[in-house]
C-alpha cells in the first residue's frame, strides 16, 4: 500500500470521524482499508458488498466532501470488495442461480447432494405427494418491520433485514445472521423479514422454527427412522428462519443435519436467516464448518437501545394499545430500564395493570414501586455460574480452573472474587455458593468476601478488578 493512500485516507477518516457518531464510525469507516492512490482516485477495500451498498447510500456524500477536501474537485473514489472465506474459489455471495433454473430444480423435486452441481440427480428418498402437503410458515404476523422500531441500535440488522426480504435469497446476506442479547427484538426480527417475505411472495415457502424444535423434530426423526424426509422436507423451503441457533452449541448430530440442509439451500438460492444470542466468534461448541457457513453472508447485531430508541419503543406500544401516560412517567421508566426491551415493555404492561386493578393513578411513585421490582429481578438472573464465567473469561483461565484446589494466588483471587459477586448479586447463602464454586464450605466463602473488601480498600490493581467486573456483570 502506497503511503500517500494512507495518509489520504488518514485525513478523509478525521473529518469523517468528526462528522458522525462514535459507533457509526467503528462500524462503517474502521474496516476499511486504503488500497491505492492513481490518478486522482483513491481506492478503499471493504469487507462486502453489502458494506459497500451501505457507504454509498448513506455516507456517499459525506466520503465525497472529505475527499474532495484532500484531493480536489477531480477527485474520484474506488471501492474494491473483499469477498472473505469465498467458497469453492467462487463468490458465492453474489452468484444467483437463475431463476428459470431454480424452479426447475424445484419442480423436479431433486436433491441436490453436498457439493454436487449435477442438479439431475434424483433424490432416492422422496416423499409421494410432498409437494402438495402446504408448509405453514409458524410466523407471527404480530411481529412485522412496522412495528420494530428503528434506532441506531438496530439500524444495520433492520435494514439488512429489509434488503433480504426485498430479495430473498438474492443478496450477499445470506445467511443473514442477527445476534445480540436477550430481548433485544432477534425474534421479532427474524419474524418481520419472513412476514414481509410471505406479503411480498406468496408463493414462497416460508418457514419459521426454533433451534430447539428443529433439534426435538431432529432427535424424532432419527427415533423413527426418517431422518431422510426429515432433511427433505427442510430443503424444500425457500426462506428458513432458525431462532436462536446457539442451542444447538454441543449438540453434533443435529449440527450436522443443519449443516447439510443450509448447504442444499445455499446452493439453491434459498435464504437463510439465523438468530443468536452471540456473535459467531463467541460460539462455543458449534462445530468450525459450520460456524464457517455463518459468516458466510452478514452478522447483524441488536445492540441495547438508546434512551430515545426505548422512550418511541414504548410510545408505539402505548399507542398500538390506545393507552395515554404522561411523558415523565415513559422516560422514568424508559432511563431506568436499559438492557432489556422485554422488561421494558413489560415494566409498562404492569404498570398499566397495577394502576386499574388497584385504581390508582399512573403517578411517578407507582411507576418507580414498578421499575424496582423489574430492576431487582434483573438483578436476581445472574446466576453464580455466570460469574464464574465472566470471572474466568476476564482472568483468561476456564472454570475448571477457577474452581480447583490450587493455592497460586492469581487464581485463589479469581475465585475470591467470584465468591465475592456471588453473595452480592445473588441471594445464595454462603454455602451454597461455596459448593457451587469449587466445593468449598461457608467459612471459605465468607473469608473471601472479606478478603475482597479489604484488598479492594488497600490494592489499586485488585480495586480496578473489582470495578471491572462490576461492570461486566450489571446486566
Ligand atoms: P429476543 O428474541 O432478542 O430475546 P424479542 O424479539 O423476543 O427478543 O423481543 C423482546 C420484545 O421486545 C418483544 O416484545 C419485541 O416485540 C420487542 N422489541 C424488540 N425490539 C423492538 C423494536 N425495535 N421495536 C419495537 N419492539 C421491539
Ligand atoms: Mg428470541
Amino acid at each position: 500500500m502506497s503511503v500517500t493512500a494512507q495518509t489520504v485516507w488518514n485525513n478523509c477518516l478525521l473529518f469523517i470521524k468528526d462528522n458522525i457518531q462514535p459507533q457509526a464510525y467503528k462500524t462503517w469507516f474502521e474496516p476499511i482499508v486504503a488500497v491505492k492512490l492513481a490518478d486522482n482516485a483513491l481506492s478503499i477495500q471493504v469487507p462486502s458488498k453489502f458494506f459497500y451498498e451501505w457507504l454509498e447510500e448513506h455516507y456517499v456524500k459525506l466520503l465525497k466532501v472529505s475527499l474532495t477536501k484532500e484531493l480536489g474537485e477531480t477527485a474520484k473514489l474506488v471501492y474494491i470488495i473483499k469477498m472473505e472465506n469465498t467458497y469453492g474459489n467462487k463468490q458465492p455471495f453474489t452468484e444467483k442461480i437463475p431463476s428459470s433454473n431454480r424452479s426447475a430444480v424445484r419442480s423436479q423435486n431433486v436433491d441436490v447432494p453436498l457439493n454436487n452441481k449435477n442438479r439431475e440427480l434424483r433424490n432416492p428418498f422422496i416423499i409421494p405427494g410432498i409437494r402438495n402437503v402446504k408448509i405453514e410458515s409458524q410466523l407471527n404476523p404480530n411481529y412485522n418491520f412496522d412495528n420494530f422500531l428503528e434506532g441506531d441500535s438496530n439500524r444495520l440488522a433492520r435494514s439488512a433485514g429489509l434488503a433480504v426480504s426485498a430479495k430473498p435469497g438474492g443478496t450477499s446476506f445470506n445467511p443473514l445472521l442477527i445476534f445480540g442479547g436477550v430481548g433485544l427484538g432477534k425474534t421479532h426480527l427474524a419474524h418481520a423479514i419472513g412476514v414481509d417475505i410471505k406479503d411480498k411472495y406468496p408463493e414462497k415457502t416460508v418457514l419459521y422454527i426454533s433451534a430447539e424444535k428443529f433439534t426435538q423434530q431432529y432427535i424424532d426423526s432419527v427415533k423413527k427412522n426418517n431422518r431422510n424426509d426429515f432433511i427433505h422436507f427442510y430443503q424444500l423451503i425457500d426462506v428458513l428462519v432458525i431462532d436462536d441457533v446457539q442451542f444447538l452449541s454441543g449438540k453434533s448430530g443435529t449440527q450436522d443435519v443443519f449443516f447439510h440442509i443450509f448447504n442444499h439451500l445455499h446452493q439453491n438460492g434459498k435464504q437463510v436467516i439465523l438468530t443468536s444470542d452471540k456473535a459467531p466468534v463467541d460460539m462455543q461448541d458449534i462445530e468450525q464448518r459450520l460456524l464457517s457457513r455463518f459468516k458466510w453472508g452478514l452478522s447483524a447485531e441488536l445492540q441495547t437501545p438508546d434512551f430515545e430508541t426505548r422512550v418511541s419503543i414504548l410510545k408505539n406500544k402505548l399507542y398500538r394499545d390506545g393507552v395515554e401516560m404522561p411523558d415523565d412517567i415513559i422516560e422514568y421508566v424508559a432511563k431506568n430500564i436499559k438492557s432489556n426491551i422485554r422488561e421494558l415493555e413489560g415494566a409498562i404492561i404492569s404498570l398499566i395493570a397495577q394502576s386499574s386493578f388497584n385504581k390508582k393513578e399512573i403517578n411517578i411513585e407507582l411507576a418507580k414501586q414498578v421499575v424496582e421490582k423489574f430492576v431487582k429481578n434483573t438483578k436476581r438472573e445472574v446466576s453464580i455460574d455466570y460469574i464464574q464465567k465472566i470471572v474466568s473469561d476476564y482472568f483468561q483461565m476456564d472454570v475448571d480452573t477457577l474452581q480447583s484446589k490450587t493455592r497460586k494466588r492469581h487464581i485463589v483471587q479469581a475465585r475470591q472474587l467470584a465468591m465475592f459477586f456471588a453473595k452480592k448479586l445473588t441471594k445464595a447463602s454462603l454455602a451454597s455458593i461455596g459448593s457451587q464454586i469449587g466445593k468449598r464450605d461457608h467459612a471459605t466463602v465468607l473469608h473471601a468476601c472479606k478478603t475482597v473488601d479489604n484488598l479492594s480498600s488497600t490494592d489499586k490493581q485488585f480495586k480496578k478488578y473489582v470495578e471491572d467486573l462490576t461492570k461486566k456483570l450489571s446486566v
